[in-house]
């Protein structure tokens, strides 16, 4: 596998195969933060299940190369796009030439984030801003932009029930608080009621809108926490399940919320984290 595959258990070709019923056909994806860890195993999925998928990245454009020279090798269909999702014109300017080039989209994964770690006494407003112009207005302004293409396009009742499909990765730092990270649990608070309102507002135009809050997942971002036996072994005390998570568990779940068969469900947080928002420490008495 080329690309940044580590993290992902299946090759292309494999995935192609899995999903050969094809449930998103003909509809167009864009995955944001896509050259590298979940936001991979996500696009790397979407294409598998028929999508036309535009892999976002913001720096390394050879990783994002890569990932879609692989898709295209095993017959699924991928291009990689550039924008800093913070950046409002270049949001503009990548739905743009998305809609130019392949007439609309149909899903988007805000996925792109980052952490600018620091003990909250030093942490400092450039480290906050970063955070939160990243990981929440990113989402924010992709998901607007989603939005007005989904109503300036209109149903493809042909493709899909829904008018279009948005899913935010938040993170179960939405719930859980997170000494030494307080932007990005503050990001990640605010994108779950970012995505409710937006769900709750839009769903009378039949726009879906809901979010995935991983656990711990083997990606670059928390490389120190998995990266040794001894890390790994305390990450653990933390996840019932016994096993760390990969980009494909929050891939898989990804394509349901995707697809027609979750269409009743908006405005959701899927915990795909293994039990560790089921309060751990408590399993042996309080
Ligand atoms: P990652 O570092 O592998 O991927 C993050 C991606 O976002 C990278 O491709 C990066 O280049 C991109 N990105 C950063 N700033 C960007 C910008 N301004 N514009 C466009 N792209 C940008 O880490 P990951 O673990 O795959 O993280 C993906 C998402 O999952 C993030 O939102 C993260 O908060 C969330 N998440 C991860 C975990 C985990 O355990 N790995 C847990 C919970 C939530």
């Amino acid at each position: 596998m080329t690309g940044t595959g580590t993290f992902n258990q299946y090759t292309q070709p494999e995935l192609m195969q899995h999903y050969d019923h094809r449930p998103l056909d003909k509809q167009v994806a864009l995955v944001t933060g896509a050259n590298s860890g979940i936001g991979e195993g996500v696009a790397r999925h979407m294409a598998a299940a028929g999508a036309m998928t535009l892999i976002n990245c913001v720096t390394h454009p050879e990783a994002a190369d890569a990932i879609v020279a692989d898709i295209r090798q095993a017959g699924g269909q991928a291009m990689s796009i550039m924008a800093d999702v913070s950046k409002e014109d270049q949001v503009q300017a990548m739905f743009a030439q998305i809609v130019k080039e392949h007439g609309t989209v149909d899903i988007l994964v805000n996925n792109a984030g980052w952490q600018k770690d620091a003990a909250f006494p030093e942490m400092t407003l450039q480290q906050w801003q970063a955070v939160i112009d990243v990981n929440l207005t990113g989402q924010f302004l992709c998901a607007r932009e989603a939005v007005r293409e989904f109503l300036r396009r209109g149903p493809r009742p042909e493709v899909s029930v829904a008018l279009g499909k948005i899913i935010c990765m938040s993170s179960v730092h939405q719930v859980i608080p997170w000494g030494g990270h307080v932007n990005y649990a503050s990001s990640k608070g605010g994108i779950k009621l970012m995505m409710e309102s937006i769900a709750q507002e839009m769903a009378p135009q039949k726009i879906r809108c809901n979010a995935i809050a991983p656990g711990a997942i083997k990606t670059p971002i928390n490389h120190a926490a998995w990266a040794t036996p001894d890390a790994e072994k305390d990450l653990l005390t933390l996840i019932p399940y016994g096993r760390v998570g990969v980009a494909q568990d929050i891939a898989r779940a990804a394509i349901w919320l995707a697809s027609d068969e979750s269409d009743y469900l908006t405005g959701t947080t899927m915990f795909v984290d293994g039990g560790m928002t089921l309060y751990p420490g408590f399993s042996q008495g309080g």
